[in-house]
């Protein structure tokens, strides 16, 4: 190693046109991490693309007769380090390069938060929204079946994602039980506690966003407490994200969804829209007065949280952001054009490989529990979560100043190195 070898062939062409390709522009930033750690060209070529990638057909039985045949993927992007981990994500405008990117991305948390996996992930095209109870467990167990050969407790763990949740991993966890005619607690996480799931695993996204926040607060001479923040998305992670700012004294200004945007300089009401907010983290057609989701990123605040999807902030509006600090809890919300720019107005942006890696670390964590049949409560999972989140931003934040590189290229330098070192002892590089 450390031969300084790494041609920029995915790099030349990024600053032409803004990419918006998740995959191309996690590649990218892939590339620049290797580059600056001085790792050999052949470590781009191997962790540029998952190692496996299955795409399948899923036939399922409608509620009305028919069959629907949906497409699904998973993705293993290196297995170098131990089996890969990750979500599964139900949505209709799943795509392969999505998947990849965030398989990618999965590897990167896995080094971030040091944990013996590598990334994976997968998706299924459907809207959930428009699939009954019945039809929704049917398609959930039938993806189960279509992927079955190489996922499993040693080889590949998913979790829930976008619009799947703690019951869907327990049809897909009771699904592989009867397929390998053994309970399989260890094969997926994110189950619910009855049936092996962590304490603490379905808010862990969110407070591993909101101990980012903190350390991020802390690097800015910030006090959370009568801080103004606004979070954009208010699903899982949004609405957790906006009750621990809430517990921790800060001032939640604004809000949004998917059709629009609450905000309220004075602060909103937290309580209340978690009450009303429906299971789909939708609240804002409840009331008159909503302003958009593009006006909402530029509102003035101290610290704005994209917890909603991706390519939010872009070239075009990154000039008129009017936060201190940015916290990726979302995967992918800002482009590298973006960063770019908002590195140079001297807006510090946590980026979603460390903010996000809360929610692996507890799946980690749940993984850990089923294997050893012992359970821990809520105060020790959060414990050992916020020790890990902690010592990975200090030491992202160490090699950023040190390297004089912005934190999301710090972030990939910690999460590429124990993946190109094992894969270098195993003889892959
Ligand atoms: P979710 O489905 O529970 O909620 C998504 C929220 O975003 C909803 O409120 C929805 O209305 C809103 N939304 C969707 N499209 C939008 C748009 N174009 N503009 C504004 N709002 C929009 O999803 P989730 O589990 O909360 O995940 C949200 C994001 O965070 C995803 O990128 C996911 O991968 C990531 N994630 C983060 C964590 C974390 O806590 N860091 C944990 C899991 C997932």
């Amino acid at each position: 190693m450390g031969n300084n070898d790494v041609t920029n062939t995915v790099g030349e062409n990024a600053n032409e046109n803004e990419n918006l390709n998740l995959f191309t522009s996690t590649q990218i930033v892939i590339h620049d991490a290797l580059k600056k750690l001085g790792f050999p060209k052949n470590a781009f070529e191997l962790l540029k693309e998952p190692i496996r990638m299955l795409k399948v057909r899923i036939p399922v039985r409608m509620d009305d007769g028919s069959i629907k045949v949906f497409t699904g993927y998973r993705a293993q992007h290196n297995d170098s380090v131990g089996p890969t981990i990750g979500g599964i994500r139900f949505h209709p405008k799943v795509t392969e390069d999505e998947v990849k990117a965030l398989a990618m991305w999965m590897s990167l948390k896995c080094g971030i938060a040091d944990l013996p996996f590598g990334g994976g992930k997968g998706g299924i095209l459907c809207n959930p929204r428009t699939l009954s109870f019945g039809e929704l467990e049917r398609l959930s167990r039938g993806y189960v079946r279509a992927i079955s050969q190489i996922v499993g407790p040693t080889k590949d763990i998913p979790a829930p994602d976008m619009y799947t949740n703690s019951q869907i991993m327990a049809w897909m966890m009771d699904e592989y039980s009867r397929l390998r005619s053994f309970d399989s607690h260890g094969f997926i996480t994110g189950k619910p506690i009855g049936l092996g799931g962590s304490e603490g695993r379905e808010e862990a996204g969110a407070l591993g966003a909101a101990i980012c926040i903190e350390e991020a607060a802390k690097i800015r001479g910030l006090s959370i407490k009568g801080a103004r923040v606004i979070i954009q998305g208010f699903g899982n992670a949004g609405s957790y994200i906006a009750k621990f700012m809430q517990q921790s004294g800060a001032i939640v200004v604004g809000i949004s969804d998917v059709y629009g945007a609450l905000y309220d300089p004075d602060g909103l009401n937290i309580n209340y829209l978690l009450q009303r907010r429906d299971s789909f983290g939708t609240v804002t057609s409840l009331f008159d007065g909503a302003i958009s989701n593009e006006e909402l990123l530029e509102k003035e605040c101290d610290i704005l949280v994209p917890a909603a999807t991706s390519n939010q902030i872009t070239a075009k509006n990154a000039h008129s952001i009017r936060a201190k600090i940015i916290v990726e809890a979302a995967n992918g919300p800002t482009t590298i054009e973006a960063t770019k720019l908002l590195s140079e107005r001297g807006i510090l942006l946590v980026p979603d490989v460390l903010a996000g890696a809360g929610g692996v670390t507890v799946s980690y964590f749940e993984w850990v529990q089923n294997k050893q049949g012992y359970y821990w409560d809520e105060k020790e999972v959060r414990d050992k979560l916020r020790k890990k989140i902690v010592y990975a931003f200090q030491q992202i934040n160490d090699i950023s100043n040190n390297s004089n590189v912005n934190l999301r290229v710090a972030a990939y330098m910690v999460g590429v190195r124990k993946m190109v070192e094992a894969s270098e002892f195993r003889g892959w590089i």
